[in-house]
């Protein structure tokens, strides 16, 4: 049988997670919150679970949509149509997909930077796009070269993906970096997927610098936003796309076709839910004290911790420790130490010789102390 996706593997969070489970380790790999969601919001599902139990309609249902615009005018400041503007998808994921496949030709290329986020590469090759990877490096913070970006660029260029705040490295952009990138976007009719489902998850004091803040970056881009991050609720799979008109319309022809619509009940539980802002404001706060909590535990080991300045992200540089291949030493601290990560080498097209693990810090206090404990023995 001739594989499409040859070489596609298993991702590294299933497979980190499934050896963490495994054995019996504390699991700081793949990026889920270790509590629940509010119960408020477990009563929302509970009551709309009576009534609204069939097919949504394929955009969403108008209250979560209606929802989705007012927090956005809210948070941003920013008007959309909630009929023509905001799109419901069963997670980030199919945003992504949707964005990439309803606007890629064959032969297209689509800039990338490297570490990304395991989805974006096969996804533009799904649809015939040629994936064009931009390498961050970690001794410059793993921030954009706006120089480079521009060099990157040529007549087949049909969409960049950018992500902030970024998994995995926790970097996070300036607002001076909208006015970067809308210069290089200016005068093109190169489209943008933004990725910013950690958009509430940003530290010591910053903004999310979406892209929607920008009107030359708004007009061209597909925001893909996930309420797993936001409200403790991956396991839900439920998310949305923010795009104009021009823009929304393709997106819901492929939406149409991948999975027609999202959850219903869900849908109805999220619209009460997020009408309520302190359900989305302290989340920054709630994990930079997680953040400060892990890394403070490190000071005086040999283990190097790197900003996250958003996302619930940790890298730690362990140069100092070991030369081992972080895939290795990933895999072994699973087992001896107890404590599953992420080696970040499995972001790039090509990985550089960086020795970092990324770390979820998305867990309660005891568990990130006592891996903590654990690492910072080495
Ligand atoms: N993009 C990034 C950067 C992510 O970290 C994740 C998931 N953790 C997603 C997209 C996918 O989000 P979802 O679970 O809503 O599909
Ligand atoms: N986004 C999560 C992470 O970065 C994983 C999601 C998944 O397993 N697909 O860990």
């Amino acid at each position: 049988f001739p594989s499409k996706q040859a070489h596609v593997q298993t991702t590294i969070f299933t497979k980190m997670s499934q050896l963490a489970l495994d054995e019996g380790a504390l699991n700081l790999s793949q990026g889920f919150p270790g509590f629940d969601c509010s119960e408020e919001l477990q009563e929302l599902l509970k009551f709309y679970s009576k009534g609204h139990n069939q097919y949504a309609p394929m955009a969403g249902v108008p209250a979560l949509r209606n929802s989705i615009a007012a927090k956005t005018r809210a948070f941003y400041g920013i008007d959309l149509d909630a009929n023509s503007e905001v799109t419901v998808v069963s997670g980030a994921t199919e945003a992504l997909f949707a964005a990439i496949h309803c606007c890629v030709f064959p032969g297209d290329e689509v800039i990338m930077f490297d570490p990304a986020y395991d989805a974006y590469d096969p996804i533009v090759r799904l649809a015939g796009g040629v994936p064009v990877h931009i390498q961050l490096k970690a001794s410059e913070g793993f921030r954009i070269d706006w120089a480079e970006l521009a060099r990157k660029i040529s007549p087949k260029t049909r969409a960049i993906m950018v992500n902030t705040p970024h998994n995995p490295t926790g970097s996070v952009w300036a607002m001076e970096d909208l006015d970067a990138f809308a210069e290089i976007v200016k005068g093109t009719n190169i489209l943008i997927v933004s990725d910013e489902v950690y958009e509430h998850i940003v530290f010591d004091g910053a903004q999310h610098a979406s892209v929607l803040l920008h009107p030359e970056l708004r007009k061209r881009s597909f925001v893909c936003g996930s309420f797993g991050k936001t409200y403790h609720i991956t396991g839900w799979k439920m998310g949305y796309c923010l795009a104009p008109e021009y823009l929304t319309s393709e997106f819901r022809k492929l939406h149409q076709w991948v999975t027609f619509s999202s959850a219903t009940p869900l849908q109805y539980a999220l619209a009460d839910y997020l009408k309520e802002p302190a359900h989305y404001l302290g989340l920054s706060d709630f994990y930079q004290k997680k953040r400060d909590l892990f890394a403070a535990q490190f000071a005086g080991s040999r283990w190097k911790v790197l900003p996250s300045a958003g996302s619930f992200f940790q890298c730690l540089d362990y140069s100092g420790i070991t030369d081992e291949a972080d895939v290795d030493l990933a895999v072994r601290l699973t087992k001896e130490l107890k404590v599953a990560s992420i080696p970040v080498s499995v972001f790039y097209e090509t990985p550089p010789t960086d020795r970092i693990l990324r770390f979820c810090f998305a867990k309660n206090d005891d568990m990130l102390q006592e891996a903590a404990h654990r690492l910072a023995q080495l």
